[in-house]
């Protein structure tokens, strides 16, 4: 197929999507109320742009940009800050916060995400929470649900300190979770242990529907900055929210015990977080957007692909089964090619931080790394998986997916 072949395959694929695409915008519409009542509520002000320096005291911009958020996200409170480096260093300071040793810590999704491998203790760490004496149990999905009976037993066996779901799949195959089913097992939980901390991991989820998980009773919620919510405009930075108690405890490990979340100098980063969450709706509709189509052009060129273009959606991630490394790759160069900044570069698998297989990247975005904006990567083990997600607009996605269907189906 020849690059024209494809634009007609892709503008013929989007008429049968019609109504899944208005769906999206409709989630935009609802979100994007949200967010802007939020702005109202706390009377952002101009004056709120300004930053501090230093310990960064009275950082008025500071405090609002967290009411927003506590708003938005319908959490007691928040901290949501540029010193966390990442996602994975806020899931970090979350569960180093909450668990003592002795505790146990439960997934009851499988392993969590590839980079929490070291944190854990998974694999070794001399810095890990297990060297610290925290024990660490899963229980894996079964169907792509939670194992509710298996679940229940457990916590009448002995006490378990925190519980951790982790909605959106990473690098597993498996569908990501749906917040019914986050309530569903919150409920099954609560039938056996009024205090267990439950924590979501809560990366790439956030605006694809109406609700948050701790509209469900979830106690505690994380993600990072540079997907979601920080709406391709955050340089970085990640956000932890939920309950008053637990951000304080999260806040004091960030920072110092007895100063917590008064201190953190934004260096002139207020306006970025404040723009970034304002069109965080918008950017997670075209990420969504752009995924629904992905699914189906690839599906009619005979891919697997996870989710359907008719399913509902619980993140902004797109898989695709490419069955061959050569495949993979060459969407993956497709996509890099597509892109706005470092377009003339070839990504190529190779060993990451964190990650036990060779990785390839395709992210040609302003912010490195990051995965709000139209970006591939899988690891470089079978079935090939690609993990698309992203798209600061609608337009720019469907663009990027006609490069990279055009790579893929160059001889
Ligand atoms: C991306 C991601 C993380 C980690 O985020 P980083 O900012 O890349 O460290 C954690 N969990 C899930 C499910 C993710 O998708």
């Amino acid at each position: 197929m020849n690059k024209w072949d494809v634009e007609e395959l892709v503008k013929n694929t989007e008429k049968e999507v019609q109504e899944q695409l208005n769906l999206a915008d409709e989630i935009c519409d609802f979100n994007s109320n949200k967010v802007l009542e939020a702005f109202q509520r706390n009377g952002v002000k101009e004056s709120d742009f300004g930053s501090t320096t230093g310990y960064g005291y009275d950082d008025i911009g500071r405090e609002k940009i967290e009411r927003v958020f506590s708003d938005v996200l319908h959490a007691e409170d928040c901290i949501v800050r540029s010193q966390f480096i990442s996602g994975t260093h806020a899931l970090t300071v979350a569960l180093f916060a909450f668990l003592r040793p002795g505790d146990t810590m439960l997934s009851i999704n499988g392993k969590p995400y590839d980079t929490l491998d070291e944190v854990i203790g998974i694999a070794e760490n001399k810095s890990s929470l297990k060297s610290f004496g925290v024990k660490y149990e899963q229980i894996e999905l079964i169907n792509n649900d939670f194992d509710y009976d298996k679940i229940q037993e457990r916590l009448k066996e002995s006490k378990v300190k925190l519980i951790e779901i982790q909605r959106s799949k990473g690098y597993a195959l498996r569908k990501s979770i749906s917040l019914e089913k986050v309530e569903k097992v919150i409920k099954k939980i609560r039938e056996i242990d009024k205090d267990v901390i439950i924590m979501i991991d809560n990366c790439y989820c956030e605006f694809v529907g109406k609700k948050e998980p701790l509209e469900v009773g979830a106690d505690v919620i994380v993600g990072s900055l540079i997907k979601n919510l920080g709406g391709g405009i955050a340089p970085n930075g990640a956000y932890i929210a939920g309950r008053k108690d637990l951000v304080e405890l999260a806040a004091e490990r960030l920072t110092v015990p007895g100063e917590g979340k008064g201190v953190g100098p934004t260096l002139g980063i207020n306006k970025l977080f404040l723009q970034g969450i304002f069109l965080a709706p918008s950017v997670v509709a075209s990420s969504v957007k752009t995924a629904i189509l992905t699914s189906k052009v690839l599906e009619k060129l005979g891919y697997k692909v996870e989710p359907r273009f008719d399913e509902e959606r619980v993140d902004i991630v797109q898989t695709i089964e490419f069955g061959e490394a050569e495949k993979l790759i060459k969407y993956c160069q497709g996509v890099q090619k597509g892109s706005p900044v470092d377009s003339d570069s070839l990504p190529e698998p190779c060993e990451t931080p964190g990650y036990q297989d060779p990785i390839i990247m395709a992210s040609g975005s302003f912010t490195q790394g990051s995965s709000i904006e139209f970006s591939c990567d899988g690891p470089l083990r079978p079935p090939f998986v690609g993990f698309q997600q992203g798209a600061l607009t609608y337009s720019y996605g469907k663009l990027g997916l006609i490069k990279a269907v055009s790579e893929l189906l160059k001889e």
